[in-house]
């Protein structure tokens, strides 16, 4: 208050000798504006300086993006004041995209703001959640980026006629799920705690504990489009609006900013997931793996390094993933009773990662964030599942230290085809996994329309489209109609083609 006094009185003697004799008639208006604006400055100035311990900036379109968000938004501008903002991101190389203004918004009014600054001044958009994207997707270098994890990390639990949804902001990662939702209530989700609920629902989302993908479980969508406007998506919809709200369960960030979502929650508790180091070779414990057990789903994966402490080495082994179908004696014993039939020798002597990364705070001890995230990720049918597992185990086995391999858990009969994956996370390591990717293409690349994707970071990854995107045209034609001008640009996610102004080509970051 102090502050604000004696910059009322210091701006308002400014604007009377600024003023006097020379103020154009209505001057009383011009003079409170010009004081108004003045102050909005000096807070400007008091935030940045005492708050922020950063110094100006000399971009002109800063001083108006403060201003357009005055007072909840807080904008960063100009090299010393990025500095200042802690980046929380899982692939290092994403904090070399330094953007020209860092917005961190606390109303759904900023974003939309931030949306209509953007769309004026020409200048790019890129917006974050928690920061796990492995090919940066979430940053470019010199646009306005939205933290929109300042939005909030609230979640509303509603109960209604026996079913249950959480509705939530922004901010939330998988550990505030499991912290809020009660013991008998579950949803699908990833195995890291600390990836962001929107970024992994709205873009597919694959867990091991579900059959389900988790954009199956989306019932309301609250999103800002290219014109700025918030819109209210759910199934009710109709004509254009019924078209985003299917582009938005698929490629939610080339079409909109969310900020509330709203899933529908299992209505019984989360499976258990029993995570066994064991002794066995990969190529015994593949030809003992089953499709599907009657005590529900196996999948194998392995560690050596990452996810550690950095230069900590735990094992050299394998993991045994297994999903419970429930939590009764009877489902242990046969789960038990099986491992022991097929000769499965536990590691006891191996520490197992009881405790992965999940916030911002475990960063600080060296597991994240990588010097880079190169990943690649592929669903095959049960037919063709164990060739493939078997050929990128040989490159994985090249590159233990550096990477990580999962596989499955192998779901049965569940629609939902199993996948393979190794992320690599080494400079040299992923891209010796690019060079092997390419070089087994007839395996590895993604030969038909929703066969699997590539994450592999800042290559122009547009070439596999028809992979990401099965609907890729369709969803190109609603692109044309929600955003012909390519406003929310990503490399790798949809752009519109056929409409009048669309671009022709996607730039290059
Ligand atoms: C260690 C690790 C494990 C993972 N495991 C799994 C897994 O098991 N299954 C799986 O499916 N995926 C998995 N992922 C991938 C993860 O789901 C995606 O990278 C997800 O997009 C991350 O979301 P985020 O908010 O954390 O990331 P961000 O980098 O912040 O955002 C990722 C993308 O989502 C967009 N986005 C974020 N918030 C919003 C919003 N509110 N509105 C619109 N767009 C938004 C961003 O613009 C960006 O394009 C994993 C990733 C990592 C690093």
């Amino acid at each position: 208050m102090m502050f604000f006094a004696a910059a009322f009185l210091a701006a308002w003697s400014l604007v009377t000798a600024t003023c006097a004799g020379e103020c154009p008639s209505g001057g009383e208006e011009d003079a409170v504006e010009m004081l108004q604006a003045h102050l909005t400055h000096e807070g400007r100035l008091h935030e940045d300086a005492e708050i922020r311990g950063a110094g100006l900036t000399d971009d002109p379109l800063c001083e108006i993006l403060r201003n357009a968000t005055w007072p909840t938004g807080r904008v960063l501008c100009g090299d010393a004041q990025m500095q200042t903002y802690g980046w929380d991101v899982y692939n290092q190389e994403c904090a070399g995209l330094t953007p020209r203004f860092l917005l961190e918004p606390q109303t759904v009014q900023d974003v939309q703001t931030a949306v209509k600054f953007a769309r004026e001044h020409q200048v790019n958009i890129s917006f974050r959640g928690s920061g796990h994207t492995y090919d940066c997707v979430a940053f470019k270098a010199g646009s306005l980026n939205i933290d929109l994890r300042t939005l909030g990390s609230n979640v509303t639990i509603s109960y209604s006629g026996g079913s249950a949804t959480a509705k939530m902001e922004p901010g939330v990662n998988f550990a505030k799920m499991f912290a809020t939702l009660p013991s008998t209530l579950s949803f699908t989700h990833g195995t890291c705690e600390s990836v962001g609920v929107m970024g992994y629902t709205l873009h597919g989302g694959w867990g091991a504990t579900t059959s389900t993908w988790a954009n199956e479980s989306i019932v309301e969508i609250e999103v800002i489009t290219a014109d700025g406007e918030l819109r209210t998506l759910n199934a009710a919809n109709q004509g254009n609006e019924a078209k985003l709200w299917d582009a938005m369960h698929v490629a939610a960030s080339s079409f909109g900013i969310v900020t509330n979502l709203t899933i529908q929650l299992f209505n019984h508790s989360e499976r258990s997931f029993w995570f066994l180091p064991v002794l066995n070779s990969f190529d015994y414990l593949l030809s003992v793996l089953p499709d599907e057990t009657s005590f529900g789903w196996i999948g194998l994966a392995r560690w050596d390094s990452v996810f550690y402490q950095k230069n900590t080495i735990l094992g050299s082994g394998w993991f045994l993933q297994i999903v419970l179908k429930d939590d009764s004696m009877w489902t242990k014993a046969k789960a038990v009773a099986w491992i022991m039939s097929k000769l499965i020798i536990i590691g006891i002597t191996y520490q197992s990662p009881y405790s992965f990364p999940s916030s911002a705070e475990t960063w600080d001890l060296g597991r994240y964030p990588f010097q880079t995230a190169s990943v690649f990720t592929r669903f095959y049918p049960r037919t063709e599942i164990r060739g493939a597992a078997k050929l990128l185990e040989g490159f994985f086995a090249q590159h233990a230290a550096d990477c990580r391999y999962n596989l499955g858990p192998i779901q049965g009969t569940a629609p939902r085809l199993p996948l393979v994956t190794v992320e690599c996370n080494t400079p040299s390591s992923a891209e010796l996994l690019k060079q092997f990717v390419k070089e087994n293409s007839n395996v590895l690349q993604p030969n038909r329309p929703g066969s699997g994707y590539i994450k592999l970071p800042l290559d122009g990854s547009s070439s596999y489209r028809q992979a990401y995107f099965p609907q890729y045209a369709q969803l190109s034609a609603t692109k044309c109609i929600w955003d012909p001008t390519d406003f929310f640009f990503l490399e790798n996610g949809i752009h519109p083609s056929g409409c009048d102004s669309a671009r022709a080509e996607p730039v290059k970051k």
